[in-house]
């Protein structure tokens, strides 16, 4: 659990995430507490957030060593579009600009200052930052202080001397971990002193990864717990209501089973923590409300009934098994309503445009680990930025997902959307493609079109995975302009055109039309 509790709130609110990403809340928690700090997180893990939300939470200001400067103005937009107050002093500046970062800090309002290390062989600067009220140094791309190294930066060595002279913590980030670059860092800009390191893997190799498609969810959870009877574990529900009523069908199939929920009385939920944290063989029926402060070692499953939010709170909410590491099991459930659930969800939040569509593109990612081909391991680490080999300990080394060419499907599906000019969500263009006649069809004259009913080889249902799928390979996207009708991504043209063919799990598809008439 976080020491801080001021961190969540502020990563939800100014940075618009649901979760913290694998190492970040130890490394944020570190840098917060003024601890010297040197991180080794792979590219695109996330690094920026691990000096962001401290500097935020840290008196003063917090000066940010970068030798990229697009990357530094895109970094200093992005925080100034989130309304905290960034400036950066580089090269490319104009002078009202670099007047107005001046000003700013002058006046005590800046938390955030971005620098190219040039800027530090001007005493002027030097002078500047020493007056100013500098809380900490966060230097990006650390190795750049590396002299064997091919982005060796001159200037990085006199960030040692900067923060010598300024006496405040330091923490450096890099993608780059082998043991000498390592070294070099912690000589040259911590003098020698090592500072507390992070260089962690992601992967937890102890826990086996599965999704499946919801096909009789009650009947899937309570199997999957059958299977599993006296160990402790967790099923993680969208609703409220889905707990209890969970809670209680797993209690009539001779589990001992409670639910929890954020909307209970304070005293019944820390009721159930204790018993969790106490008893062996408990099951604890949830919603996202439980696992923060829950540290029990093993736990030895963990299943979600309903989508998870993010790979981000997936990867925390699976994270809670196995902390013992011994094999723990889990289970994801997902199916269309899902998707629209956290798709309609994005879209009737109050965020502002561009944070919905990094939302809706956090979910595609999502639902393409959900409808991955290969290796589940090798796509969740790949999303967090680290490259793996098949792991052999998932669903999809066990038995590979059955695949075919779905390309003419695919093709059907896209020049529906192409021929309604983008205007219209699955629910509708599926109606088109089936051939189904309703009110909207007729009203717009969609049975005109030639492609009305030319994909009567699927039903509904199949249909819907098709979409789902097509979803995952980030074919077609949601335009939250247009109310999430879905828009075609650059990758839909090589298969429109019949340059690219594109894979369909067959077992998405089959289940879809097999599916019992069974009641959820
Ligand atoms: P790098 O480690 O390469 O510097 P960044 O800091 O640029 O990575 O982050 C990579 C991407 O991950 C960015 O798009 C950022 O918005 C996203 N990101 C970072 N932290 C989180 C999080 N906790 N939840 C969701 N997305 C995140
Ligand atoms: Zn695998």
């Amino acid at each position: 659990m976080t020491a801080l509790p001021g961190a969540s709130p502020l990563l939800r609110d100014v940075f618009g995430f649901d979760a913290f990403r694998p190492g970040q809340e130890e490394i944020v928690d570190a840098v917060t507490a003024g601890e010297n700090v040197l991180a080794i997180m792979p590219t695109g893990g996330g690094k920026s957030l691990c000096f962001q939300l401290p500097a935020l939470i840290r008196e003063g200001v917090t000066v940010v060593i970068s030798p990229l400067i697009a990357l530094m103005r895109d970094q200093v937009r992005g925080l100034q579009e989130a309304g905290v107050a960034a400036g950066a002093l580089t090269s490319g500046n104009t002078q009202e600009e670099t007047d107005a970062v001046w000003e700013a800090l002058e006046a005590g309002r800046l938390k955030l200052l971005y620098m190219a290390p040039e800027r530090l062989a001007s005493g002027a600067a030097m002078g500047m930052l020493r007056r100013i009220g500098v809380s900490m140094i966060a230097v990006d791309e650390a190795h750049c202080v590396s002299q064997w190294g091919h982005d060796f930066r001159p200037d990085y060595l006199r960030i040692g001397e900067l923060r010598q002279a300024l006496d405040v913590p330091l923490a450096a980030f890099t993608a780059t971990a082998d043991a000498e670059t390592r070294d070099e860092i912690v000589q040259k800009l911590f003098d020698g002193q090592p500072p507390r390191s992070f260089l962690r893997g992601f992967d937890r190799p102890n826990i086996h990864l599965a999704f499946a498609t919801k096909d009789g969810p009650r009947r899937q959870i309570l199997s999957f717990a059958a299977a599993r009877k006296g160990q402790s574990g967790i099923v993680y529900c969208g609703t409220r209501a889905k707990t209890e009523a969970l809670a209680s069908a797993l209690r009539d199939d001779g589990h001992v089973a409670c639910h929890y929920h954020g909307g209970m009385q304070a005293e019944d939920r820390r009721n159930v923590e204790t018993r969790f944290a106490r008893e062996d063989g408990l099951i604890v029926v949830a919603t996202v409300a439980f696992g923060m402060g829950i540290d029990k070692p093993d736990i030895r499953w963990v299943a979600h009934a309903d989508l998870p939010k993010s790979i981000e709170s997936y990867y925390q909410e699976i994270g809670r098994a196995g902390r013992d590491g011994a094999p723990a099991e889990t289970m994801t459930l997902f199916g269309p309503d899902d998707i629209r659930l956290r798709r309609s969800q994005i879209d009737e939040g109050l965020a502002p445009p561009e944070r919905r569509a990094a939302d809706h593109a956090r979910l595609n990612s999502l639902l393409g680990l959900a409808e991955a081909l290969h290796c589940r391991r090798k796509n969740l680490l790949g999303y967090f930025g680290e490259v793996t080999e098949p792991c052999g300990h998932c669903d999809l080394c066990d038995s590979p997902a059955e695949v075919f060419d779905g390309t003419t499907a695919v093709r059907k599906a896209l020049s529906a959307i192409l021929r309604t000019e983008e205007w219209f969500g699955a629910g509708h263009l599926i109606d088109i493609l089936t051939g189904t006649e309703t009110d909207k069809i007729r009203a717009r004259r969609h049975d005109q079109l030639s492609v009305y009913g030319c994909g009567n080889e699927y039903d509904k249902r199949q249909w819907q995975a098709v979409f789902r799928q097509m979803m995952g390979h980030d074919l077609v996207r949601p335009n939250p302009e247009r109310h999430g009708a879905l828009q075609m991504t650059a990758a839909a043209l090589p298969v429109l055109k019949g340059e690219a063919q594109i894979s369909l799990r067959k077992d998405s598809i089959k289940t879809a039309s097999r599916r019992p008439a069974v009641k959820a």
